[in-house]
């Protein structure tokens, strides 16, 4: 019974596409419909973490990830002054059995997009079909769709069940909660990049730096060296801040709107003006999320990633956090008999540790201490550890690692979510 199943996703982002690879996984069909007119690589650089990277391997794709991303082996923590604050060993050199990938957000989505093309058949995405609204009863959801390209009304679609995967500013969520209004700023908007030069520290290396008062900074490589040997670094500037825009992924950035608050910050390691002046891409997004709801399942219906959860780009768990609801999915579908039972399994099992990742993001995410050490040290300091201990400094990374379920112990050690 569970087999002939009709699931109709909407939304082809990484979510989207991650759901219908692990429901292919468990025997399901799937179908979905994505607005844009065409899939391409759009955005610039994500991390993964090894929760979810362990989910893309049960997939099959660690060695695709691999020929595209590059395997983080160490965070560094550094203040505005080019102060080391804290060194650790990230992925496999760290003792996971997974290892960290960060990526071109575009490149895995397009990795993803050819996965399902060749497991499900290339007819099983739509595109330039946006969804407007549906309807259920007992038996049946019915979606209506218009065309992206003209706006006419297409044939309304029927299903099953339909996934939600329609990204922050979700017309599904909407339906459901239609008080909510725009996505929610926090205060911090951001500058993102991308720079082709030649690769710092061990090739290998995320970098925090500085902090949101007076500009701090995320980088990290996502491309293995092209033919002059240069890599494609991904840049963020964090910047606390009134002024913002609606938030649209694709707006382009000015640099003169930020770039002097890094003048000083040339360090023998990386000399960041130089890469933003030599920047390829500058996008400008502020860094915006919702309030965690406490329902996303309404019937046949349920939400999934940034349309269950939007959060804060910070700690790398975005991307991560819809592929790890995308198998919780699959896991649950696999198991229970009942497909209603499982959307209310999944969203009990998501509602708890998403909502927490959000709330962490707010304040307690792991880049709190960088804000720690500039409030005790808005002066250069020569040691580092007259201002901060290390037990405190630990102990700010292990909270986040347990509270996004990226803990070592308890990633290494629990069973699979669907096989
Ligand atoms: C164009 C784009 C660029 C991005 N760039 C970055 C980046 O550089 N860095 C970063 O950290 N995150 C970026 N993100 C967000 C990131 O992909 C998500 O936060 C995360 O991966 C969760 O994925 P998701 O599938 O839930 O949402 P998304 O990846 O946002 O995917 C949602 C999908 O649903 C489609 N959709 C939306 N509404 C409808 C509708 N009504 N009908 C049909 N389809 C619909 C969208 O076109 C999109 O393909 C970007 C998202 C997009 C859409």
């Amino acid at each position: 019974m569970k087999n002939s199943l009709d699931i109709l996703i909407i939304g082809a982002g990484i979510g989207g596409l991650t759901t219908a690879l692990s429901l292919h996984e468990i025997g399901l069909k799937s179908r979905i419909f994505e607005q844009a007119k065409e899939i391409r690589p759009l955005g610039v650089g994500i991390n993964l973490l090894p929760h979810s990277i362990r989910e893309l391997t049960e997939l099959g794709l660690q060695k695709n990830l691999r020929g595209i991303g590059v395997e983080i082996d160490e965070l560094r923590f550094y203040t505005q002054y080019g102060l080391e604050i804290q060194r650790e060993s990230r992925g496999i050199k760290a003792g996971y059995k997974w290892p960290q990938f960060s990526i071109h957000r575009g490149e895995l989505q397009m990795l993803l997009y050819k996965a399902v093309q060749q497991r499900l058949g290339s007819d099983c995405i739509r595109t330039a079909q946006t969804a407007v609204d549906l309807t259920q009863n007992n038996d049946k959801v019915s979606v209506s769709f218009k065309d992206s390209n003209t706006g006419q009304n297409l044939t309304t679609q029927e299903a099953d069940i339909v996934i939600a995967a329609d990204g922050i500013h979700s017309t599904i969520r909407k339906k459901y909660y239609p008080e909510e209004g725009k996505p929610i700023y926090g205060g911090i908007n951001l500058w993102r990049g991308i720079t082709w030069q030649e690769s710092f520290l061990s090739g290998q290396t995320m970098i925090l730096a500085g902090a949101l008062k007076t500009g701090k900074m995320v980088i990290y490589p996502i491309s293995q060296p092209n033919k002059e040997g240069k890599t494609l670094i991904n840049w963020v500037a964090e910047v606390k801040t009134d002024s913002y825009k609606n938030n649209e992924w694709n707006r382009s950035g000015r640099m003169e709107d930020f770039a002097h608050l890094y003048a000083g910050w040339q360090f023998d390691w990386l000399n960041v003006p130089l890469m933003i002046e030599n920047a390829e891409q500058i996008f400008e997004y502020p860094m915006v999320d919702r309030d965690p709801i406490n329902c996303w399942n309404f019937g046949r219906v349920v939400l999934l990633g940034d349309s269950a959860h939007p959060m804060y780009s910070i700690g790398a768990n975005g991307a991560g956090q819809a592929i790890l609801d995308a198998r919780t999915l699959a896991g649950f579908l696999k198991s229970l008999d009942n497909p209603l039972d499982a959307l209310k399994a999944y969203e009990a099992n998501r509602i708890p540790t998403t909502s927490a990742v959000v709330e962490a993001n707010r304040g307690d995410g792991p880049d709190h201490l960088l804000e720690i050490v500039a409030e005790r040290a808005p002066e250069p300091v020569d040691d580092i550890h007259s201002i901060i201990t290390q037990k405190e400094i630990d102990d700010i990374g292990s909270k986040y690692k347990k509270i996004t379920g990226y803990d070592r112990e308890t990633l290494n050690n629990r069973d699979s979510i669907v096989i």
